[in-house]
């Protein structure tokens, strides 16, 4: 039996759903804990592109149950798209997933919320994705919201979405936002509701069973560390805990039962929407790995910012976490470029320090400290083991897990799932 944890290292978008869908045919269970679908994880098999939001990335092992755990927040319109989605083309998940009576539902009174509020924050926009994810955990913490348990009984469901959609055409007026129908607004719902229904579970007990019979359990981060409501750069961060404490909150499973925790991290370093991000490059080498990394977003198709290796922020996440072993992704990018840097400490105000600032503000003054290491000129693609990469990349990589203090356990060279090897 083994529970493993994989989780973004850095600010999200590092191929988490490519490096869980490698792993997937291993696994008996592949539970979501976080997060809603704002997150969007790309998996490509066979040349097929399969792009999931709120799905776990198990999809296309027969053998593996998906479960929505209680820390994910679910919209049951995108949840059925995506299910239908998949459908069109040739992947059958209905008979392989259960989502958790706990978690918080996302509707469409959400969705116009977060775009009010974010319109409202003017110049400090969070960047949100306006899926309605934070609304959402706000009325859980208000103690006000849906869950999956309501799908289950339509009468109740049905009363409270009208309340709660009637309570927010009240904030949404004095923001000066379009008021929503609360008719038309739950006509557009309670189909895609009443289809959930037969999928709610007690989702503890499921996974918990699970444990106990021997199964090999992968619990799925979405976005990143540094996204994280806690411990990421606030107020530019998501609404919950991306890192390996939300995945014992969000599933129900107790710590000591997790033996792996998997840190996904690209090569160099993406950021979407605002916030601080000290190894930005605003110059054409960033344009250049924006264009062959293709850093736009895969739910909302924002260009992403581009940078050098973070290793301050990574060796972080390493300790926050207890991240037992690092994935390296999109090596391939950097190919061909004469030299390649990595960030081994920032400057703030003059000093020198080896953390992450706790406050943005410090974050966005400090200023990187890199150490250049020859590129590569032979690509990286194409490699299937550690010994086929270029000497160059081969030490980047080594010089990658003594800055993080973690090994670097899997790499991979490509977008497709036979572009990855272990070291
Ligand atoms: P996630 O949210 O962490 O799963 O990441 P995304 O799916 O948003 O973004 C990762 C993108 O990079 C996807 O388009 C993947 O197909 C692609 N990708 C993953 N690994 C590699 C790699 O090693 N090289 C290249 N070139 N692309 C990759």
């Amino acid at each position: 039996m083994s529970v493993t944890v994989l989780i973004g290292a850095q600010w999200g978008d590092e191929g988490k759903g490519k490096i869980i869908d490698v792993l997937a045919p291993e696994a008996d269970v592949v539970a979501r804990y976080q997060g809603g679908n704002n997150a969007g994880h790309t998996v490509i098999v066979e040349g097929k592109k399969v792009v999931l939001h709120l799905i776990p990335s198990g999809v296309h092992s027969q053998k593996t149950l998906n479960v929505i755990g209680n820390g994910v927040v679910m919209n049951p319109v995108g949840l059925c798209t995506e299910i239908d989605k998949l459908a069109s083309q040739d992947i059958e998940i209905i008979s392989r997933l259960e989502i958790s009576s706990r978690c918080h539902l996302v509707f469409s009174y959400h969705q116009a919320l977060d775009a009010a509020f974010e319109a409202a924050r003017g110049a400090d926009a969070v960047g949100t994705t306006k899926k309605g994810i934070g609304p959402t955990y706000a009325d859980k913490v208000a103690r006000c919201g849906l869950r999956g348990a309501d799908l289950c009984h339509p009468a109740r469901l049905e009363a409270k979405f009208r309340t709660n959609c009637g309570k927010a055409n009240t904030v949404l007026a004095s923001l000066g936002a379009p008021l929503l129908d609360v008719d038309a607004e739950w006509g557009a719902t309670k189909t895609a509701c009443t289809r959930l229904a037969p999928l709610v579970t007690d989702t503890v007990l499921t996974l918990n069973r699970a444990i106990k019979a021997g199964k090999n359990i992968m619990l799925e981060g979405a976005q990143g560390v540094w996204l994280d409501i806690d411990y990421g750069t606030y107020p530019y961060v998501t609404s919950s805990n991306t890192g390996v404490g939300g995945a014992v909150t969000g599933t129900g499973i107790a710590p000591q039962h997790i033996k792996t925790v998997i840190g996904v991290a690209k090569a160099y370093t993406t950021r979407v929407g605002g916030g601080p991000f000290p190894t930005e490059l605003c110059c054409d080498m960033g344009e250049k790995i924006r264009k062959i990394g293709n850093e736009f977003g895969s739910t909302t198709g924002r260009p992403r910012r581009t940078g050098w290796f973070d290793a301050v922020a990574t060796s972080y996440a390493v300790m926050l976490n207890g991240i037992t072993e690092l994935v390296v992704t999109k090596m391939d990018v950097l190919d061909g470029l004469d030299e390649v840097k990595i960030c081994t400490a920032y400057e703030l105000d003059g000093n020198r320090v080896d953390y992450m600032p706790a406050d943005a503000e410090d974050l966005a003054r400090v200023k990187p400290v890199y150490e250049s290491m020859p590129g590569w000129k032979n690509p990286t693609k194409g490699a299937r083991s550690f010994g086929e990469l270029p000497l160059e990349a081969r030490n980047y990589l080594n010089r990658v897990a003594e800055l993080c203090g973690a090994p670097v356990k899997t790499v991979s060279v490509g977008p497709d799932r036979a572009e990855t090897f272990r070291v």
